[in-house]
């Protein structure tokens, strides 16, 4: 068929519903259109490649699969042609002509589903071959098929209803795209425009695009290739090209997956934590690409907020073909994949606290917080996050740290919970009368030195069945312990609590003899169980309503302690005196919770009981 007159063509309806929207689209990123055209070239070039594989004959065999991209800004051109599979007459109005063959179906679909004016679905979906139309006065479409015997064709349309295809002489093998662009869309005759646009969205292009004749991509698509065949170097060249980072990955974790779906996937845990250097907020970034064509850069659904110190890419090159990119803006997918890749991530950090102790513990200083976070607020992830916590505890060596799994195998069979105690450092906790009565009991209890801790903890609730407590909790009850020599006999002990309580009033809800006092003389704990004196403190830092309720705390003695024996001698002795002390004691105990929010009072009462020296 080479009929020199051309032969004029109505567009399907819906394909002239599709170009009325494309050609008055007020759509800002009309940029895309690049991304559909080399996408279209790149599956020519891949058939093509195919093709030669089974086909003997194969018009213009030696032909190199490339693309090359040519502008000329006094035309007001931009042209894109590939050497990939073509299209006879007969395809071209099929591919061109009929949705049936059109990735703008599922756009087509969406914006019929009643979101008609909604322009900016434009840049979720492959919208294909006609977003071309967004930028263009006329397209011209020069194609000759693979197959030896066809000759070429040119199709034509300014994207009004209709069509025009002729003869064609002198075609090579491939399709070769003129867009006439309108007026306000000159910019895309450009070089620099058109290079950042390719840069951006097909860097990584198995097949080499040239611009103006100029190579644009030179960046290979690493996750796609063999793991065994990578060097080291390449990976950490991958992640500064990608990640636009300058440091050296920390972490790194490529994985192929089909299984509910083709997934390749290479991802990054970059040096440093940068939104703990001070930083603002990161934001999700590891890139979302389909058949190494850029899809979505900052995909916020791919990950759970908690991964968004990831970089890298997710690539559903292996889904079958039929599935087609616009599936993938799907919403269903888009979790389906985020399962995938969440569960696959978490299991690598398990293997590596594992398997190579060092690198996780660095790690988990670094970015640690994270797993903290999705721990406490991620329900489907909680089990295996909780796993992953690491904390220093009254067992470990400073800076040595345990897993709440080997807290566990430690316990003894009749310890129901797990303690655990905030504090700003090491030293602040093992100082402070909380831990004493634990340490005396051999109980072993969690050091959380992180603003965040208590609230994770309290989210966490529990771990294999043992729920996580405070150990300033006021509620935690501990077992008897042999009462040492000398301390005050109960009768006494009774007397002195009566009075304490008497003496200090509104400011104290319980007074009690301790169970997990040892060498200090008073400790304080909150009244309100929900509430500890580290919750309160944060509180009061944040503002919030509660931390302004008045204090009331349970204090608890110490009767073994040599302070509260001679108090109890005092209080019948030296009453004015004795009640000095016993203000002072409860002060003491505040100051070591960090609740005493007024020193004032104390100082002028510590320089009386000084004057009495
Ligand atoms: P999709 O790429 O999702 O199929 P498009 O609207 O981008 O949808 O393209 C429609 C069809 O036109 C393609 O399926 C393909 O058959 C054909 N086509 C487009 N560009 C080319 C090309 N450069 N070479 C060969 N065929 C092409
Ligand atoms: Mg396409």
């Amino acid at each position: 068929m080479s009929n020199t007159t051309p032969q004029k063509f109505e567009f399907q309806a819906e394909i002239s519903q599709l170009l009325d929207i494309f050609t008055h689209s007020l759509y800002t990123e009309k940029e895309i259109f690049v991304r559909e055209l080399v996408s279209n070239a790149a599956d020519a070039l891949e058939k093509l490649r195919h093709t030669q594989l089974t086909e003997k004959e194969v018009l213009d065999d030696k032909l190199a699969l490339e693309i090359n991209v040519t502008t000329d800004d006094k035309a007001k051109t931009f042209t894109i042609q590939d050497f990939g599979i073509g299209m006879t007459q007969a395809e071209l109005i099929e591919n061109l002509g009929t949705i049936a063959h059109s990735g703008s179906k599922a756009f087509l679909k969406a914006i019929g589903e009643g979101e008609a004016k909604n322009t900016s679905l434009i840049g979720q979906f492959g919208v294909g071959f006609y977003s071309a139309f967004m930028v263009a006065k006329s397209v011209r479409v020069y194609s000759r098929s693979w197959r030896t015997a066809e000759p070429g064709h040119v199709w034509t349309s300014d994207g009004s209803g209709s069509y025009e295809i002729e003869a064609s002489e002198g075609e090579r093998r491939g399709t070769k795209i003129v867009i006439t662009l309108k007026d306000d869309a000159a910019d895309f005759a450009t070089d620099w425009k058109v290079k950042e646009i390719l840069e951006r969205y097909s860097a990584f292009v198995s097949f080499p695009i040239t611009l103006n004749g100029k190579r644009v991509n030179t960046i290979q698509a690493l996750w796609l290739r063999n793991k065994k065949e990578i060097k080291a170097e390449e990976y950490t060249e991958f992640y500064k090209f990608q990640a636009h980072a300058f440091d050296e990955p920390r972490l790194r974790l490529h994985f192929s997956a089909d299984a509910p779906l083709a997934i390749n996937a290479l991802l990054f845990v970059p040096k440093d934590n940068t939104e703990k250097l001070g930083f603002s907020r990161l934001e999700q970034s590891v890139a979302l690409y389909c058949r190494k064509v850029l899809i979505d850069a900052r995909p916020k659904q791919l990950l759970p907020e908690w991964l968004r110190f990831l970089k890298g890419v997710v690539d559903s090159e292996d889904l079958p073909l039929n599935i087609s990119r616009e599936t993938m803006q799907d919403k269903a997918l888009i979790e389906k994949l985020n399962k995938v890749i969440t569960k696959r991530f978490l299991k690598f950090l398990e293997d590596e606290a594992k398997n190579h102790l060092d690198a996780y513990n660095e790690f988990y200083a670094e970015f640690g917080i994270f797993l903290k976070e999705g721990a406490a607020m991620d329900y489907t992830h909680k089990d295996q996050l909780t796993k992953l916590l690491r904390f220093e505890s009254s067992l470990t060596e400073k800076g040595k740290t345990t897993s709440l799994a080997d807290y566990v195998t430690r316990l003894g069979s009749e310890q129901k919970e797990i303690y655990y105690l905030v504090g700003p450092n090491r030293a602040a906790i093992e100082n402070g009368p909380y831990l004493e009565g634990f340490k005396a009991r051999n109980l072993e209890v969690l050091f959380c030195y992180e603003a965040v801790d208590e609230y994770v903890m309290n989210n966490v609730r529990e771990f294999d069945g043992k729920k996580l407590t405070g150990a300033d909790h006021a509620d935690v009850k501990l077992s008897d312990l042999p009462k040492p020599e000398g301390a005050l006999s109960e009768d006494d002990t009774k007397k002195l609590t009566g009075w304490i309580k008497d003496t200090l009033g509104e400011r104290v809800a319980e007074v009690k003899a301790s169970d997990r006092l040892v060498d200090s003389p008073v400790l304080a704990l909150n009244a309100d169980k929900m509430m500890s004196p580290h919750m309160r403190r944060m509180m009061k830092a944040m503002n919030k309503d509660g931390a302004e309720a008045p204090l009331r705390v349970n204090l608890e003695i110490n009767p073994r302690h040599a302070i509260l024996k001679r108090l109890f001698e005092l209080h019948t002795a030296s009453p004015d005196k004795a009640k000095l002390v016993a203000e002072q004691l409860l002060d003491n105990a505040l100051i070591s919770a960090g609740l005493l929010d007024d020193a004032t009072a104390m100082v002028a009462r510590l320089n009386k009981l000084l004057e009495s020296m």
